[in-house]
């Protein structure tokens, strides 16, 4: 998605004269550029004003959206100024440029730059009028969603069935539930709490929490916290057991803890994380799944490290067929590989369950294959 591509896409509101869009502001070149007046999204008549998206760049400060966005400032430079290693391309050496108080960034590497939500564009590879709904999105859930956590935090204390539930799949300790926020949703309790806290039941609707027909959207289910999303495991067998709210399943689960760390251990599930976890395995993180989003295939590759994949080892042998074919892409990027067997059937959280130990795992890890 190149800048003619972008430009044939930003229609100019009409009788507007304008100046051109390109690299003409009068701040340093490379730091791409503010974008022209007011743009529509195409095909939809309803066209975005500057105000807008003036509102929305100045609501979403371009550092912090890069940093919840896993960027990492490396050098400082002048006029406050940071140099980082390019999210947007495999970078080396640190030639991405960014500029907090014009809200710019630019790439020496890959030649892209532009504001916060050129950046959405480019990272979550999306057009225009996606990239303003996920940005508004961004800006909309987040408090929400964080409200939602505490309120199915206190609900676990107060739900035997949960807390059963939690023990059965091998979480035992209080760290554990407060380290991953683990939380609990009866339903039937959590609209008429957000509603008297003052939130509109179009929100709640949009947001994915309450149903079309006004009910709570998880029942019955042990509920963790991701980074702009809640993940839902239901404690009933007649229920789908894995839900997401709408929206992306975001990157890796834990992945500022683990990426510090020369080996880490990826894992499908939460409940995997989870045991391994308490075990003392810190340097573990999650891909909710077997298949990997782009943003956290980027995030493995984003440094020299081992990976050592410990997906299901599923009678069907789909797990352990997804983490060869990982394995493979991930050292094409350079990334070093290993592939754990499990005993047959397992998966690491039955391997706990059933009486694994740390001891026992560490072998594992050991007797992994390139
Ligand atoms: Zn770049």
């Amino acid at each position: 998605m190149g800048t003619t591509a972008t430009a044939q896409r930003v229609l100019l509101v009409e009788g507007r004269s304008h100046r051109p869009a390109l690299f003409t502001d009068p701040h340093h070149r490379c730091l791409g550029s503010h974008r022209g007046l007011p743009y529509s999204a195409v095909r939809d008549k309803k066209s975005v004003t500057r105000q807008t998206l003036d509102d929305l760049k100045q609501q979403i400060p371009l550092m912090g959206y890069l940093q919840a966005h896993d960027w990492h400032p490396a050098r400082p430079l002048s006029r406050g100024r940071w140099m980082g290693l390019c999210p947007l391309h495999t970078d080396r050496k640190p030639s991405f440029l960014v500029d907090p108080n014009q809200n710019l960034f630019y790439c020496y590497g890959c030649g892209r730059g532009g504001d916060v939500i050129r950046f959405a564009e480019l990272y979550h590879q999306v057009k225009f009028p996606q990239a303003l709904a996920l940005l508004r999105q961004w800006r909309g859930a987040e408090p929400l969603l964080q409200e939602v956590a505490r309120f199915y935090g206190v609900q676990l204390h107060r739900h035997g069935e949960a807390v059963t539930y939690l023990y059965q799949r091998g979480v035992r300790s209080l760290e554990l539930i407060e380290h991953m926020r683990i939380g609990y949703a009866p339903g039937g309790c959590l609209r008429g709490w957000l509603t008297q806290l003052g939130h509109s039941l179009p929100a709640l609707r949009q947001a994915g929490l309450v149903t079309g027909v006004g009910y709570d959207a998880y029942v019955r289910r042990i509920v963790f916290p991701l980074e702009s999303n809640l993940y839902g495991r239901s404690v009933s067998a007649s229920a789908p057991p894995h839900r997401f709210l709408p929206g992306a399943k975001g990157g890796l689960y834990a992945w500022a803890q683990a990426q510090s760390y020369p080996e880490v251990i990826l894992v499908e599930g939460l409940f995997d994380y989870a045991v391994l976890w308490q075990a003392g395995f810190h340097n573990v993180t999650c891909s909710l799944g077997t298949h990997l989003n782009a943003r956290q295939f980027r995030q493995l590759c984003d440094a020299p490290r081992t990976v050592y994949l410990t997906f299901d080892a599923d009678p069907h042998g789909s797990g352990q067929q997804a983490a060869q074919g990982l394995s493979q892409r991930l050292r094409e990027q350079g990334i070093d590989t290993r592939l754990v067997s499990l005993p047959e059937g397992d998966d690491p959280n039955s391997f706990f369950v059933q009486g694994g130990d740390a001891q026992q795992f560490q072998s594992l890890l050991e007797a992994a294959r390139p």
